[in-house]
């Protein structure tokens, strides 16, 4: 078994499937699992996800596993608030930590080494070459090569398993992200700043203790300058002092059909797996690593197609997810400028801007 990536979606695949005994390799481009993170490092608790996702709520697998230690999990998020232009505030009650991906990464992919997978670090995919004499695919990388009767594409946005063999869906449209760590913040809620400050994306302040991440994401069509201008203005504002910056991609564009291709299945970012309505991924990685690990075992025991993983993912996550996807479409249509957002938002008011961010519909006709 080889995966792809030590990200939530990979360690989590890694840890289901050692933990019944099979052999699991995974391969990680970073010399450190987890460093340097590409996250906002807000992570969902477990009623949030449960809430967003009642379908897990019946997994007992997935409530153990998300029993994460208080060591890693940094400041309680009980509040969000939401900011139009004007800054008229819109407040509702989280259930998510602050963390450092860092840690949070780095105890995953704990748990599943200790579940017996090995994890190969500074080991970065770079060729996938067919074998026809063997009828299999050689996964090259600088640190060797390697075959496997299942893999795992948990390498994130860019899907790069898909895109080296050139076979399999990737995820569509995706938002350039940039963030940093700073100082000097006050507030202990998750605030997010909508219109001009971040075009066709937002701006987000995620406290974690003494420290907070500020980042920006804006759609493509509006940038005009190096992101790193827009959120250097933005902290400018704040009043914070930067210490360090980060960067990547989310994937918005929504689940892709399909995750499964011959023998490679993804998860996470690499499935499009995304709420693109927020930009949060990590639960639905964890989700997806879990159930595609499910998948690989029915194959093995019973003979079951693989194709299964693509049905427990539509039942799972599916409806959520294209109505996040749609609320997304609405607001990159109709909140064009200022005026247009905040408009919208007094529209939708404090329940529907709830409603969008947890992927239900933010209006009932819509
Ligand atoms: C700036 C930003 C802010 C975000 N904020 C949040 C947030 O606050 N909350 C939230 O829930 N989600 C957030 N997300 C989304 C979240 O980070 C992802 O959804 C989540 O990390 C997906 O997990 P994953 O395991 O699929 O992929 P990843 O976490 O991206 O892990 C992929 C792993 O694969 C490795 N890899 C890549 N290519 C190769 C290769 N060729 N060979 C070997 N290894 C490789 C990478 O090094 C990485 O470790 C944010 C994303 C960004 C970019």
């Amino acid at each position: 078994m080889l995966v792809v990536g030590a990200g939530p979606g990979g360690s989590a695949a890694a840890m289901r499937l050692a933990e019944e005994g099979l052999d699991v390799l995974v391969i990680e481009k970073r010399q450190v699992v987890g460093n340097p993170a590409q996250c906002g490092e807000c992570i969902p608790a477990w009623g949030e996800m449960s809430d967003a996702f009642p379908v897990i709520k019946g997994d007992p697998w997935l409530e153990d596993y998300w029993d994460f230690p208080p060591h890693v999990m940094g400041q309680y998020l009980e509040w969000m608030r939401l900011f139009s232009p004007s800054m008229r505030e819109y407040g509702f009650e989280l259930d998510c930590y602050g963390a450092h991906r860092l840690q949070f990464d780095g105890h995953l992919g704990d748990r599943a080494q200790r579940a017996g997978a090995e994890i190969r670090t500074g080991t970065e995919l770079r060729k996938v070459q067919k074998q026809p004499k063997l009828n299999r695919e050689v996964y090259r990388t600088n640190n060797g090569s390697y075959t496997a009767d299942y893999v795992i594409d948990a390498s994130g946005a860019l899907a790069h398993v898909s895109r080296l063999r050139g076979k399999g869906e990737r995820p569509g449209v995706q938002l350039p992200t940039i963030y940093c760590q700073v100082s000097g913040h006050q507030t202990d809620s998750f605030d997010i700043f909508m219109g001009s400050v971040a075009p066709g994306g937002y701006a987000w302040i995620i406290p974690k203790g003494e420290i907070a991440n500020v980042g920006i994401g804006i759609r493509h069509k509006y940038i005009d300058r190096p992101l790193k201008q827009w959120l250097d203005k933005f902290c400018d504002d704040l009043g914070v002092t930067i210490h360090s910056y980060g960067g990547g991609w989310i994937p918005l564009g929504g689940k892709v059909k399909s995750a499964v291709n011959d023998n490679v299945l993804g998860v996470g970012d690499a499935a499009g797996l995304v709420m693109p309505s927020n930009g949060g991924g990590i639960g639905q990685a964890i989700i997806s690593g879990k159930l595609a690990g499910d998948a690989i075992l029915s194959n093995l025991n019973s003979g079951a197609s693989l194709a299964g993983y693509d049905r427990a993912l539509n039942v799972t996550m599916a409806k959520p997810l294209r109505i996040s996807t749609r609320s997304k479409n609405l607001f990159w249509a109709f909140c064009r400028n200022d005026f247009m957002t905040e408009t919208a938002m007094r529209i939708l008011g404090t329940n529907g801007l709830r409603r969008a961010v947890d992927c239900r519909r933010p209006l009932f006709i819509i």
